[in-house]
């Protein structure tokens, strides 16, 4: 595994790079979703490019960005062992030099449910994601479903501004218990970890009463939305049913959507979703 950390070193090596070159950004932490994307690219491609930057631009002020779980050490062992080729590690100024001043928005999406709790978090995204795709240019870009708000808005930047890459989104990848694999999840105590399956339970209540043929959206949402209320260690954000596409609320369940959560279990905060097929 080769390792850069400026952007003209990691740019002349995906240039160089057998083709397909996959890439996969990471915020480090490594657990088994983000191996599941690093698999994924590995079976695809005949090169793997991965990123390890936690990215500041995507915390607001208020926001975990210090206390964000780092593991520099163990990552570079997992992404050599999982097969990357080339991993890109660039310090802050590297990506965001002192005169940086071109930031990216990606419309009606990112205002939406997490753009909604988390203002500017997915101004930070969509640039930091089109800074990698520019200066990777892989044809295929890895991005799990956990974030599926996310994915959304990487496709959309992705066309619009014709960064050519092939997007690929990745199943989520679960605990035993059904709780989402999140690199914040080694924040929470053991009661805040058995708490945190509620998420999950709730998704599943909603996948279950539409795979029954449930097709009123409000009554699940409020299904939902009082299960979580049974949990006074979980604050929920939101629990909602929305178009799978254009993240719109929904009232019938007719066409692909989603139930999406997103809830503080003390003082982490955790987001989750599951497709819905009527
Ligand atoms: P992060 O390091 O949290 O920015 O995540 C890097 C990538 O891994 C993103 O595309 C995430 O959506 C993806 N990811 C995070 N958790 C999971 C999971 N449990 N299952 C699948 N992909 C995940």
């Amino acid at each position: 595994m080769q390792v850069f950390s400026t952007v003209a070193e990691f740019r002349q090596a995906c240039t160089q790079a057998k083709r397909p070159l996959g890439l996969v950004p990471t915020m480090g932490a490594l657990h088994a979703g983000h191996t599941a994307l690093i698999r994924r690219s590995v079976d695809e491609c005949k090169t793997t490019a991965a990123t390890l930057f936690v990215n500041p631009a995507q915390f607001g002020p208020k926001e975990d960005f210090n206390s964000y779980p780092r593991n520099v050490q163990a990552d570079m062992g997992t992404f050599e062992h999982e097969g990357v080729n080339l991993l890109f590690t660039p310090s802050t100024d590297e990506v965001y030099p002192p005169d940086f001043d071109t930031w990216v928005h990606a419309g009606k999406l990112s205002e939406r449910l997490e753009g909604e709790f988390r203002p500017g978090h997915f101004r930070g995204v969509a640039t930091v994601v089109c800074k990698l795709l520019s200066i990777a240019r892989p044809d295929k870009a890895y991005f799990g479903q956990k974030d599926v708000q996310q994915t959304l808005v990487i496709k959309r930047i992705n066309t619009d501004l014709n960064l050519g890459a092939d997007i690929v989104v990745v199943p989520t990848v679960r605990e035993p218990d059904g709780l989402a694999l999140s690199s914040r999840n080694v924040k929470l105590n053991p009661d805040e970890r058995r708490v945190a399956t509620v998420l999950y339970n709730a998704l599943s209540l909603a996948k279950e009463a539409v795979a029954n043929g449930a097709t009123d959206a409000g009554a699940i949402r409020a299904a939902m939305e009082e299960l979580l209320r049974k949990e006074p260690l979980a604050q929920m954000d939101y629990a909602t049913i929305t178009d799978a596409s254009t993240l719109e609320q929904l009232d019938a369940i007719s066409r692909p959507a989603l139930a999406l959560i997103a809830a503080r279990i003390g003082k982490t905060r955790l987001i989750d979703n599951m497709p819905l097929y009527p």
